[in-house]
């Protein structure tokens, strides 16, 4: 009887622990911290009672996020998949004092995935789609480093449309032997026609129809937070316009050159395509 009750204790006692631990853990105003490529590092910066004044901060010169939490600053730093694992350092200026603050970024394998496709040609392109193509990747190459200051940012996200995920991040894919680009987003296997939402409150930064992407929005959340939405039927905004957390942006749709109707999203953090999954509180349903 009395191992009951002092297995039970412990029990209670490891629950209470757990309970007290995780919110410190779990950074309610922060995505999850995974400090690998393609993921997202949660660089501690100091106390806000030391510096009132929020600090800046820069990943070699692209500006870098700041917010705090729990009376904390934080760096939120996006890296991109091809970003080298070892030791790295920020710049970050508290008022008129310039610090360099070191983290650290693990490897990850990410699987691969090997296509083979029979018709080659739809694998090499023509010469006109080609330079299309080149002139678009400038554009958007632009658009994911474009900086809008913004007092807040909400780094909690909305799915923009609730389907089964069909397409992990980071997936290496490779054609035929050849290597392509990873996957720098996730997709998810939609109806077309369904509704697409904004996954939190921005500025509608560019709406374009481009070769790879098809129909596509993107959406400036401000302070270098961007996601973009591709393979729509529809555009149901423009250019220029605010959006409010789950407003309807369009349709999803096969736009581009995507194999069946889904929605391709992605984050880009201080210009670097990360995990989208990291900003959603939820796991999604494979
Ligand atoms: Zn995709």
């Amino acid at each position: 009887m009395h191992t009951l009750i002092a297995i039970t204790l412990r029990i209670c006692f490891r629950l209470a622990l757990f309970v007290l631990a995780f919110p410190l853990v779990a950074h309610a105003g922060l995505p999850q911290s995974s400090s690998v490529p393609g993921g997202v590092a949660v660089v501690p910066l100091g106390s806000v009672l030391t510096s009132a004044d929020m600090p800046q901060s820069w990943l070699d010169n692209q500006p870098v996020l700041v917010t705090s939490d729990h009376g904390q600053w934080y760096a939120v730093v996006g890296l991109s998949l091809g970003m080298t694992p070892g030791s790295h350092e920020l710049r970050v200026k508290f008022g008129d004092v310039t610090k360099m603050q070191g983290f650290e970024v693990n490897p990850k394998n990410y699987p691969e995935q090997h296509i083979t496709l029979e018709d080659k040609g739809k694998v090499q392109l023509s010469a006109e789609n080609l330079a299309r193509a080149e002139r678009e990747i400038a554009v958007i190459k632009e658009l994911k480093r474009h900086w809008r200051a913004a007092p807040d940012t909400d780094l909690s996200f909305v799915l923009p449309a609730e389907g089964r995920l069909s397409g992990n991040f980071g997936l290496r894919r490779i054609f035929n032997g050849e290597p392509r680009s990873p996957h720098a987003g996730i997709d998810v296997a939609l109806a077309r026609g369904t509704p697409v939402g904004a996954s939190a409150q921005g500025r509608v930064l560019a709406v374009d129809d481009y070769f790879f992407n098809g129909k596509t929005i993107f959406v400036d959340h401000g302070n270098g937070l961007i996601t973009m939405y591709c393979h729509l039927d529809r555009f149901d905004v423009n250019a220029g316009e605010m959006v409010g957390k789950g407003q309807r942006i369009g349709l999803s749709g096969e736009s581009g050159r995507a194999t069946g109707p889904h929605l391709h999203w992605s984050v880009i953090l201080n210009g670097a395509m990360v995990d989208p999954e990291l900003f959603i509180p939820a796991k999604l349903s494979r």
